[in-house]
């Protein structure tokens, strides 16, 4: 399979190069060449299926013979490690929750994914490669986590010190091996700065084999797709429509199940829910995408202005608004509307949302009051111990801290400190 960027069809790589550059030279996204149908037994019997097998399958399916097939099951294997079990919060609306991995998070699916990746490539040369992360929280931890132990290659974190929370600090600090954090006397701009300015170095590119593992590497997008087709495996009644409703920030989650509905899984629509930074539920609504600073919100990991994945989205549907309308609905709810939600939520059946599955929620609701024959799913993205400050005071309740999350508190913070100069930076990454 080739990988061509969304600025430019006619530039087209193999994977390996498109996951170890992550952005195209034109600052393109890399999408599969061809995202053909899978075979209607396969999505026939998904039920039947393990996790697992159904990983694998589409996997290969996406990324074609470039990883020989006992290495690419070995890779989806590493990757489903966890469940990401369908829970029903109310009459046929189900919670996909995503947060059982190690990091509590979706994402740990696409950086474990991704890790297993770059290390088999890692062995396929002599030099170790080096991935450089400048987190302001999230990402860091499920980076690091995903590259934990994977021989052949190191990973860099840098994060602005004081400036993220304690359980996301422990997430990345506490690691050791293959893992080190850099503590930055600065902001997370300046910890984007100098990751930046490091690929652009000369002198380190030619010593260190260097990489990032930032959201946009289609090696993180693919495995997202996977768990759309685990729903489907998990589905009691499957004669009913089934619609998604997507929490969204960068879109690569969504983007994730637009590939699942292209590749024959028969999703009848989707509604991409965000907070107050609604970039792209107002191109649904006006034609117009104009990205602006993002806001803070209590959904935080999806305080995004300008998504880098509307690209891939656009594209998928041959940059017609028309196409991309008829499956795709988007809503936007303010902080006071999810608050609201979560009580809700728990005073009715009990379920303890996180803000960003609360936004997700909100959407489908909304969606459901129109369309009321289907079965809705929304993704629960994290688990509510990881937004503990907001979920305990909006639920005035105690939040038992799943066992993973114990692990990491109790763990000793080791990092190296770092001022926010590039020479600083530089003679680090030599020492360490
Ligand atoms: C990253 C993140 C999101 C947003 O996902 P995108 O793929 O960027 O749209 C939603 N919820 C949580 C908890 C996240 O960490």
């Amino acid at each position: 399979m080739k990988f061509y960027s969304t600025n430019n069809k006619d530039h087209k790589v193999g994977l390996r190069e498109a996951v170890v550059r992550g952005l195209a030279p034109d600052n393109g996204l890399y999408m599969p060449e061809r995202i053909g149908a899978l075979p209607k037994e396969f999505i026939e019997s998904l039920h039947k299926q393990s996790f697992r097998d159904i990983a694998f399958t589409v996997a290969r399916h996406l990324l074609g013979d470039e990883v020989p097939e006992q290495e690419l099951r070995r890779i989806t294997d590493q990757t489903i490690q966890f469940e990401a079990p369908l829970v029903e919060v109310e009459d046929n609306v189900y919670a996909l929750e995503l947060f059982h991995g190690p990091t509590l998070a979706f994402k740990d699916f696409g950086a474990r994914f991704m890790s297993q990746l770059l290390g088999y490539f890692a062995r396929q040369q002599d030099k170790e490669i080096v991935i450089l992360v400048a987190t302001s929280g999230d990402t860091g931890s499920a980076v690091a986590n995903g590259f934990l132990g994977v021989k052949g290659t190191r990973v860099v974190v840098l994060y602005p010190s004081g400036k993220v929370s304690e359980v996301q600090e422990k997430q990345f600090t506490t690691l050791g091996e293959n893992i080190t954090a850099l503590e930055v006397d600065g902001t997370f701009d300046d910890c984007q700065r100098l990751v930046k300015l490091a690929f652009q170095d000369e002198e380190l590119r030619s010593e260190f084999f260097l990489t990032s593992a930032n959201s946009i590497n289609i090696a993180r997008l693919i495995p997202q797709s996977f768990y759309y087709f685990q729903t489907f495996a998990q589905l009691k009644d499957r004669s009913r429509p089934v619609v998604f409703s997507v929490p969204s920030g960068n879109f690569g989650n969504v983007t994730g199940g637009l590939l699942a509905k292209r590749m024959g899984l028969p999703i009848q629509h989707f509604i991409v829910s965000t907070n107050i930074n609604d970039v792209v539920p107002e191109y649904l609504r006006t034609r117009s995408f104009e990205p602006r600073p993002s806001k803070q919100t209590i959904s935080n990991a999806m305080d995004v202005g300008n998504p880098s994945n509307f690209a891939r989205m656009i594209d998928l549907y041959g940059h017609s608004y028309e196409a991309l309308a008829k499956d795709v609905s988007g809503y936007a709810f303010t902080d006071a509307e999810t608050r609201e939600a979560m009580q809700q939520v728990y005073a009715k059946r009990k379920y303890v949302l996180d803000p960003h599955g609360a936004v997700g929620y909100l959407g489908l609701k909304k969606y459901l009051q129109e369309q009321k024959n289907g079965v809705g799913v929304f993704l629960e993205t994290a688990h509510p111990g990881k937004f503990l400050e907001v979920v305990e005071q909006v639920l005035d309740k105690k939040i038992t801290l799943p066992p993973a999350l114990e692990k990491f508190l109790g763990g000793t913070k080791r990092t190296v400190p770092l001022t926010n100069s590039f020479e600083a930076f530089k003679s680090t990454l030599r020492r360490i």
